[in-house]
């Protein structure tokens, strides 16, 4: 039977910067749910190159022109932002079984905190599945090339942050 409930997902991450993987994600998400919040984390232990509010706008940029998504910082326990938004799937990237362990464990554990909640993981292309945004953020401080990587106004500003003085 059809149902007529609007689906909607939580995809958490640092997105410290956005890349074209995410944006991969963010594209499968949107063909499985009707409605995607992507909640950007600020997390004041995490380290990260871009304050909150880059990453916020950053992001809110590259999804510029997409429909059905909400792009929103929150703070805390993911499982705590996704109750608030009455989300109960939580979206992940998986690119190797390297990425396995800590995704699996994170699962599990939300999934106690939040037993009505399940995390969906999707896989992006397989050009995408060796980037991450700690490995654009190596290549961009020594000068290498990352257009193919990440959207423009990211490339943008990694070479803005890193720009020789
Ligand atoms: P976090 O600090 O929460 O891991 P990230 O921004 O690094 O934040 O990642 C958010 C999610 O996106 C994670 O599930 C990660 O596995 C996934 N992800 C990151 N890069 C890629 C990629 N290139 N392809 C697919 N998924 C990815």
């Amino acid at each position: 039977m059809m149902s007529s409930v609007n689906k909607a997902a939580l995809y958490p991450g640092s997105f410290d910067p956005i890349t074209n993987g995410h944006l991969d994600i963010i594209q499968r998400a949107l063909q499985i749910f009707d409605f995607l919040i992507i909640g950007v984390a600020a997390n004041p232990e995490k380290h990260t190159l871009f304050t909150d509010s880059e990453r916020m706008a950053m992001l809110a940029e590259a999804v510029d022109g997409l429909d059905r998504i909400e792009v929103t910082s929150f703070t805390g326990l993911t499982t705590a932002f996704a109750k608030e938004r009455g989300v109960r799937a939580i979206i992940r990237g998986l690119r190797m079984v390297s990425d396995f362990e800590f995704e699996f464990q994170m699962a599990l554990m939300n999934h106690k905190l939040m037993p009505e909640a399940d995390t969906v993981f999707l896989m992006p292309s397989e050009r995408y599945t060796y980037l991450s945004s700690s490995l654009i953020k190596d290549i961009a401080r020594h000068q290498g090339q990352i257009d193919c990587f990440v959207p423009s106004n990211v490339s943008k500003a990694l070479k803005g942050k890193f720009a020789r003085k």
